[in-house]
């Protein structure tokens, strides 16, 4: 029976497809007591061999993508979802104490994973973690939402209570048709160019992996099982946008240029190298926002100088001479990473993060500076900073970055030192952005966090939607005073938060002058548009 949700749309497309429920790790199992025994194991024999023929999926994949060594570790699972004392042990329960077979696998797991993990043997005290994993994937494929697993699976509209960043991160784009969240949390879908809702509340046990539904990030709903004609509107729809998008494709090669002859950059917003291609076929002119600080989510540790150093030779060697801005370091609030221990905070947007992060923690902005002054060899790299609030702090950041700058020079490293620019994303930051002017090279306006700040409007709360006016007048003097106080010091003033796409703004910065939109590649071609069709005249 069709069913039909409200969200919130993140981002503004279209999607027909299966569903996937996406199930964090820990699933809670609890005690059943069953009547068949049998029965139960049947299912349990069911969820092996699902898990098996993931297992091989994500062998194959590992093999292509990381070689044989390294995808071993899916054959040992394999085998050791095959061990026979491991399924009797399992089946062994199941029938002494007639309970459902989720509990008996986590139990039997708990108990397996402990007796290596106990044992003298390095290589057996390894196999702990792996015993845990195998019974989690199974428990996953008993409750009939199996862990998304990219490889091999159709596109699909990945449903879930929450999606953080770093698990977004790791999924593969081509698999997502769409996200659906229940949490408010912002999701990277924007980014992503995926129609996305958040805030919708539906019970994810009421959904099956494969039912078929519609995102639509124009009315803000989420239909499950949506009639034929939904369906077929849905289609039609698709097929508008996509012919919409094939108009946009005129925009390609033409100059952003506005009628009156003022010439504008119009650059694309990324989090990773591997959005560059996304970037280069939207023709945008350059990256006017990379943030780096996909480099640390969804990881262990923190990421290597070298590791950073190639991902910035790689993107600034990708746009072959186009201008690359690489924001520094901007963790915390929403982006929060397990390895920097960030603790606890009561209000984190307005805590511990971003430059805060690395002008306390100087050893691990210096890794970051030097990786991109080696990397800056090879392309043509501005480098700006986030949150900043004061003339100190830039004067705290130029004073490390002499530091590595010294230090590389000394050490005859080849390197180079790119413009340097700040976020404008604070009040603080606009009120004095006359004297920031005369330190930097550029400005950049981080319109996101320019609202929350300003509007005093959290922008992970839902229950303020209401109260959110992005046309706020008080962001766009700001950013009128903004663009007056770079032009009075000869300086370029640009804005990469979402304002920045905002078409029905686009006549509002080419009047206050703004030099610069950095924009979702997506939005690249809709905004040149835009541009070309604006005279002051
Ligand atoms: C912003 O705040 O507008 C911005 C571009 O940065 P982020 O969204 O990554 O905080
Ligand atoms: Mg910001």
């Amino acid at each position: 029976m069709t069913q039909e949700y409200k969200g919130k749309s993140v981002y503004k497309g279209i999607a027909l497809g299966p569903v996937v429920v996406f199930q964090k790790n820990d699933v809670q199992v609890k005690r059943e007591k069953i009547t068949d025994a049998e029965g139960e194991i049947a299912r349990m024999q069911d969820a092996v061999s699902a898990s098996q023929e993931q297992l091989q999926k994500l062998y194959d994949k590992a093999v292509k993508e990381v070689g044989e060594a390294s995808a071993a570790i899916f054959e040992v699972h394999q085998m050791m979802l095959e061990d026979e004392d491991y399924q009797d042990a399992i089946c062994n329960m199941i029938r002494n104490e007639m309970v459902n077979a989720e509990y008996a696998v986590a139990v039997t797991g708990d108990n397996f994973a402990e007796m290596f993990a106990s044992m003298d043997d390095d290589y057996m005290q390894a196999r702990s973690a792996d015993i845990r994993d195998i019974s989690n994937r199974l428990v996953q494929n008993l409750s009939g939402h199996a862990p998304v697993d990219m490889n091999g699976m159709e596109p699909s509209i990945i449903v879930a209570d929450d999606l953080s960043p770093s698990e977004t991160v790791q999924m593969d784009k081509d698999k997502i048709l769409g996200f659906v969240t229940n949490s408010h949390t912002a999701i990277l879908a924007r980014m992503m160019n995926i129609p996305a809702l958040i805030g919708v509340p539906v019970e994810l046990d009421a959904l099956q992996n494969g039912m078929q539904a519609v995102v639509d990030g124009f009315a803000g709903t989420f239909v499950v099982e949506p009639s034929k004609e939904v369906c077929e509107q849905t289609k039609a729809r698709m097929a508008e946008e996509a012919e919409k998008q094939q108009l946009l494709q005129q925009m390609k090669g033409q100059e952003t240029v506005t009628k009156d002859g003022r010439q504008v950059h119009l650059y694309a917003n990324i989090g990773s190298v591997s959005d560059i291609a996304s970037v280069l076929d939207n023709d945008a002119e350059g990256i006017g926002l990379f943030r780096s600080e996909f480099l640390y989510l969804g990881k262990t540790d923190f990421p290597t100088e070298e590791e950073q150093f190639n991902a910035y030779k790689q993107a600034l060697q990708l746009m072959a001479g186009k201008k690359v801005i690489i924001r520094t370091l901007d963790i915390g609030a929403d982006k929060q990473v397990d390895y920097f221990n960030l603790g606890q905070e009561d209000n984190p947007a307005m805590g511990y993060r971003a430059i805060r992060i690395c002008l306390k923690q100087p050893e691990i902005f210096k890794t970051q500076l030097r990786a991109l002054l080696r990397a800056a060899v090879y392309g043509n790299l501005s480098v700006m900073y986030p949150m900043i609030t004061s003339t100190e702090e830039v004067e705290q950041i130029f004073a490390i970055v002499e530091e590595v700058r010294a230090e590389l020079e000394a050490a005859e490293i080849p390197y180079k030192m790119p413009e340097q620019g700040v976020m404008i994303e604070t009040p603080a930051a606009v009120m004095i952005s006359d004297e920031l002017a005369e330190m930097v090279d550029f400005f950049s306006i981080g319109t996101n966090d320019l609202t929350q700040y300003t509007l005093a409007i959290d922008r992970q709360n839902a229950k303020l939607d209401d109260f959110y006016n992005a046309h706020h007048k008080a962001i766009l003097r700001m950013i009128r005073m903004v663009v007056e106080n770079a032009h009075k010091c000869g300086k370029w003033a640009g804005i990469c938060g979402e304002l920045g796409a905002d078409l029905e703004l686009t006549d509002a910065f080419m009047e206050m002058g703004v030099d610069e939109l950095s924009v979702a590649p997506s939005m690249v071609l809709k905004v040149r548009k835009n541009i070309r069709e604006y005279s002051a005249n």
